[in-house]
């Protein structure tokens, strides 16, 4: 156990898989209260287990990122468990696939209500308890390089990551004007292997549920030719919690072997 966020109390949504697995995991090995939010129940407890089973202090809340009055919950019991709140990770995200003209404006608003309503509520309702403690804070959004550049099968999941990297930038500003010691930053990841591609379709193989060969995509596309991990996105967002990044905000910080910049 590190003690790079020690004393610190963290909200990780979408913390029960993933990404945001691997960021309530290294959160919690680096010494801080981490509370996971999440839709999925058993992965969530699977998680907490797998934490404290490690030496670290977690719990779980069952949360849906898209619910104001969610939020409010979450945001009163970790008041009320924990008197303060210091790192937010706004991570729980869905990406749904497929043509701008064939795509649903039901699909269309579910993957806007929970790529950035969730990230707006997260943001709306942490900053007052973040501002109570007079100890500033860190909130990392998770962006994506398809908020950096377009992806032809993903026209709505990218207008909501690009929609999370100026929403950062902005909160960012808003904070720095209010002189509260909250930084706020994006986190841009690039082809990690998660459960989240298993809904995103093969390009070459449309009408099947074949998720991508993820290694033979990061072969061609990626740069330093292999994919991601969860622990590769959670070393950047630890740094961005811990005061090592202290004179850091508004940025945005890609790891993604190189993909973005091809
Ligand atoms: P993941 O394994 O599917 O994890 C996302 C978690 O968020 C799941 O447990 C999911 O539950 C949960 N979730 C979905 N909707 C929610 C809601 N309304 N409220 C609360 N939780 C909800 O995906 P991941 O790859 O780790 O993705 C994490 C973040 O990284 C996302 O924002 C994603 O866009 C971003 N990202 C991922 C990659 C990548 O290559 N993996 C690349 C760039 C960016 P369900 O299973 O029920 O949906």
């Amino acid at each position: 156990m590190g003690g790079r966020v020690a004393g610190k109390v963290a909200l990780v949504t979408g913390g029960a898989s993933g990404i945001g697995r691997g960021c309530a995991e290294k959160l919690a090995a680096e010494g801080a209260i981490v509370v996971i939010t999440d839709l999925q129940d058993a992965k969530g407890a699977e998680t907490v287990a797998a934490i404290e089973k490690a030496g670290g202090k977690s719990e779980f809340l069952r949360h849906d990122a898209t619910s104001e009055a969610d939020w409010e919950s979450v945001i009163g019991q970790i008041k009320a468990r924990h008197g303060r709140l210091d790192i937010l990770v706004n991570n729980a995200g869905i990406a749904i696939p497929g043509s701008v003209t064939e795509m649903s404006l039901a699909d269309w608003r579910k993957q806007t209500a929970v790529n950035l309503d969730g990230v707006f509520l997260g943001t709306k309702h942490s900053i007052p308890l973040m501002r109570q403690s007079g100890d500033g804070g860190s909130i990392v959004n998770m962006s994506s390089v398809a908020g950096l550049k377009g992806s032809a099968i993903l026209a709505g999941y990218c207008a909501t990551k690009g929609g999370v990297r100026l929403f950062t930038k902005a909160v960012a500003m808003e904070c720095s004007n209010a002189k509260d010691g909250i930084r706020v930053n994006s986190v841009h990841p690039g082809i990690i292997e998660t459960p989240i591609w298993l809904s995103i379709l093969t390009p070459g193989d449309p009408g099947t549920n074949a998720p991508p060969d993820l290694d033979a995509m990061s072969t061609t596309a990626v740069p330093l030719g292999v994919k991601g991990y969860p622990e590769d996105i959670a070393n950047g967002v630890l740094w961005l919690a811990s005061e090592e990044s202290r004179y850091v905000t508004g940025a945005e910080l890609v790891i993604d072997g190189g993909l973005s910049v091809r």
